[in-house]
């Protein structure tokens, strides 16, 4: 008869531990996020499409040097240069990312010696359309002048992202 009780009074008591929690969820605040109406801010940090960046003037900081492309480990950029015949300098012509290969590891950034790229928090991508997803360098420059934060180095030559202002260019 005790253990019969027992096993009662135990169930009981799980059963309002259970009711507790469910009332007290009841009574919370709701944390279901309406996307795309509505939008978590995400952190500087997260890693959306790689972008280029631009100086105070608004020029590329990019020098081609495709290290960037080398340490790719899909290959999805693509950067095509000539060398400016009075100031010996190389242009950049050509710089595709293609964001259905890229796999936001970064590494692209970490190789930057320039602080020329940046992982953005840009990350609605989706579309119906497969070329739009391969970026232009005119984009990926567009995205990364709307940088609303500076880029935050967490070592010497590597930038940690940025935040934009949101929106897509294509
Ligand atoms: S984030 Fe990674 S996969 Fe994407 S372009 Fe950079 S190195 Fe390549
Ligand atoms: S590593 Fe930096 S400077 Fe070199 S090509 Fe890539 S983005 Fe340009």
């Amino acid at each position: 008869m005790w253990q019969g009780l027992l096993t009662f009074l135990n169930a009981l008591r799980t059963a309002l531990i259970g009711m507790g929690i469910t009332i007290r969820n009841f009574f919370s605040p709701t944390v279901t996020i309406e996307y795309p109406e509505q939008q978590l801010d995400v952190p500087l940090g997260f890693r959306g499409l790689p972008v280029l960046l631009s100086d105070d003037e608004g020029n590329l900081k990019c020098v081609s040097c495709q290290l960037c492309a080398r340490a790719c480990p899909v290959d999805c950029i693509e950067i095509q240069d000539h060398r400016d015949p009075e100031t010996r300098r190389k242009v950049v012509d050509v710089f595709n990312l293609d964001s259905t290969w890229c796999m936001y590891c970064g590494l692209c950034v970490e190789a930057c010696p320039f602080d020329a790229l940046a992982m953005s928090d840009h990350f609605e991508l989706a579309s119906y359309d497969m070329p739009s997803l391969v970026y232009t360098k005119e984009q990926l420059a567009e995205i990364g002048r709307r940088a609303i934060t500076p880029t935050v180095n967490i070592r010497e030559t590597q930038n940690f992202g940025i935040k934009t202002g949101g929106g897509d260019p294509r």
